[in-house]
């Protein structure tokens, strides 16, 4: 059913058939029905216009009601003039008085409708213009040219603009458009206009006076308003402002950066730089630009960069981190100041060079050193040698003069029976023998000294080699009221070691213990132990003799040193017994060591390997 269609309700649908096929034939096409369908047929179809007759029973009720439907136009159908008054109270749009022509009555619906078409109309307009008012949101309305024609209190707030200042213009002048997006305004505005509905849009609008321009996003609608084409458009700013503002403040960053900051196209063309590079001094600025930019001209354009790299340039060390994504194609730097790590750097390597020169200075100096007192010792080594040399050659040389000198000292003696010459001989041979003592001791020790002593290992019965000494020694010690007396323990065994030697030390040893004693004892202990791998043995040797003053123990071993001058004469000696001990029991691995008490005794203790060990 058409939108609009005329339906005619009659008393009778037989006696309007000439009127309705007369209507027809004006291309009306009325409808026809009883009063009692009338509701039915309203709720059912498009009806328009409804011809009442109004000599039905009720029809000013139907009347009344048909007023308050918008959409419906009513025109009465009136016999008589007194039936206008009530029809047209009743709320009729039009009434028709008889003889109802169908040219009159067609006439009349038009009418009707236009009047219907423009109250509709003017009742939404004013319902549109009282929510646009009100609302928040900021509405604009282009009319089919794309002039604005409406300009709702909303969008002066966000727009900017005043009504009067923009009604009836073209939209194109109020907005801007991104040139990277190939598109006019007009081209813009003819797309919102063609009927392409698009969801939202964004544009950036301008602000009055040419103030700068903004983003929004836009809402379209398109709808057709009395046959006329329409484009609604909703600002909103919120979004998109918050979207500019978050842009804003990462943008700034670089803008805040302390550090230079720039862009260049891949072609090495400065595209940005930031206050940070701009406040550099001008050929510093310049340095780190071609710098960068010789970097740039050897890129690969297919290829990213991520290059970080120290370099001198005017004002200072540079630390540089270049940037270039084939994807952004821009190279971005970001440099900074490194001069002072570097300034701190270079002390840190100056610091180090000066040590090694120093530790070069010091060892050289050292090395040095090492070198003279390795001269000095060997210098003196070798005059010591010479000395022993020289002394071995002498006491030779002495000796045999004085074995002479007592061989035939003690021919005169046997012979000469006057006792005063046999008195003086006596004397003579007595010197002799001390010199001759005293020459054998120089010759043994410059021997050792000069190391041309020879050790000769053998296997050793301690037993046999300790009780012949005491046997040799047994005589002398008699002389003075001493005893003498020998002990063993451990294994007494056999003992690995030179055997002259060992005589010569422990003779020294009880020679010495039987002539710094008078009535007293000396006791010769020997102790052989295993320890660790290897065997050792030691012979104590004790006396119950004078003693030793404390002071002179620590020297007692080193050449000429004698307790108490007195006792050299009292009991003659060298000086050198001791100090032969000391180097003989080194020569053959091990030591000597003394305990005395003044008054009360000594014990001399060599202590020495027994075993064949490394040698
Ligand atoms: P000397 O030929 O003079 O005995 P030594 O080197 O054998 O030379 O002894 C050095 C000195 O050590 C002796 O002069 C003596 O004063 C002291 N001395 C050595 N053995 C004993 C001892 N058993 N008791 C006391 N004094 C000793």
């Amino acid at each position: 059913m058409q939108d609009g269609a005329l339906l005619l309700v009659t008393r009778s649908v037989a006696a309007f058939a000439t009127l309705a096929d007369e209507l027809r034939e004006l291309g009306l096409a009325p409808l026809c029905c009883g009063l009692s369908e009338l509701r039915v047929e309203l709720d059912a179809s498009g009806v328009g216009v409804v011809l009442l007759d109004h000599g039905m029973e009720g029809a000013d009720a139907a009347v009344r009601e048909l007023a308050e439907r918008s959409r419906v136009a009513c025109v009465v159908l009136v016999e008589r003039d007194e039936e206008r008054e009530a029809a047209i109270s009743a709320g009729a749009d039009d009434v028709l008085a008889a003889p109802w022509t169908a040219s009159a009555i067609a006439e009349r619906v038009e009418v009707v409708r236009l009047r219907a078409g423009r109250t509709r109309d003017a009742v939404r307009r004013s319902l549109f213009d009282a929510w646009a008012t009100h609302t928040d949101d900021a509405l604009v309305i282009l009319d089919e040219r794309g002039l604005v024609v409406a300009w709702n209190v909303a969008a002066v707030a966000v727009l900017g603009h005043e009504q009067r200042d923009v009604l009836g213009r073209p939209f194109a002048e109020l907005i801007e458009v991104y040139e990277e997006l190939g598109e006019t305004p007009e081209e813009l505005v003819e797309e919102l206009l063609s009927g392409d509905t698009r969801a939202s849009i964004s544009m950036r609008v301008r602000g009055p006076d040419g103030a700068g321009a903004a983003e929004f996003s836009l809402n379209v609608t398109q709808w057709r308003d009395a046959g006329r084409r329409r484009v609604g458009l909703r600002v909103e700013e919120a979004a998109t402002h918050e979207v500019e503002e978050e842009m804003m403040r990462l943008a700034s960053f670089p803008e805040l950066d302390p550090n230079p900051v720039l862009e260049f196209s891949r072609a090495g063309t400065l595209s940005y730089m930031n206050p940070a590079t701009a406040s550099l001094p001008k050929d510093a600025a310049n340095a780190l630009i071609e710098g960068v930019r010789a970097v740039i001209s050897s890129f690969d354009p297919d290829e990213g960069v991520n290059l970080v790299r120290e370099v001198e340039e005017i004002g200072g060390w540079f630390e540089q981190h270049i940037h270039y994504a084939p994807a952004w194609d821009s190279v971005r730097v970001y440099a900074q100041d490194i001069s002072e790590r570097k300034a701190a750097e270079q002390r840190l390597i100056d610091a180090r060079d000066n040590l090694e020169q120093r530790v070069r200075e010091r060892t050289s100096d050292l090395r040095r050193e090492i070198d003279e007192r390795k001269n000095a010792e060997l210098r003196a080594i070798e005059a010591s040698q010479a000395k022993s040399v020289f002394l071995a050659t002498m006491s030779h040389e002495l000796r045999t003069p004085l074995n002479a000198i007592i061989g035939y000292t003690e021919l005169l003696h046997e012979d000469n029976t006057n006792p005063e010459e046999r008195d003086d001989l006596q004397r003579i041979l007595l010197a002799a023998n001390h010199l001759l003592g005293l020459i054998n001791d120089i010759l043994d020790l410059s021997k050792i000294e000069a190391g041309r002593a020879q050790v000769r290992y053998e296997e050793v019965s301690l037993r046999d080699a300790v009780e012949r000494v005491a046997m040799t020694v047994r005589p002398i010690a008699a002389s003075r009221g001493n005893q003498i007396t020998v002990s063993f323990s451990g294994s007494t065994g056999r003992c690995w070691t030179d055997p002259t030697k060992l005589r010569q030390v422990l003779i020294n040893l009880v020679g010495n213990a039987a002539k710094f004693t008078e009535d007293g004892a000396v006791h010769v202990a020997t102790v052989v132990r295993a320890q660790a791998d290897r065997t050792w043995f030691e012979i104590a040797v004790r006396d119950t003799g004078i003693g030793i003053p404390a002071e002179k123990l620590e020297s007692i071993f080193e050449p000429f040193t004698q307790a108490d001058g007195s006792t050299t004469r009292l009991y003659g000696g060298t000086g050198l017994g001791l100090a032969i001990c000391k180097k003989i029991c080194e020569m053959l691995g091990g030591g000597i060591s003394v305990v005395s008490e003044l008054g009360v005794g000594s014990t001399f203790t060599i202590r020495l390997p027994g075993d064949k060990g490394s040698r």
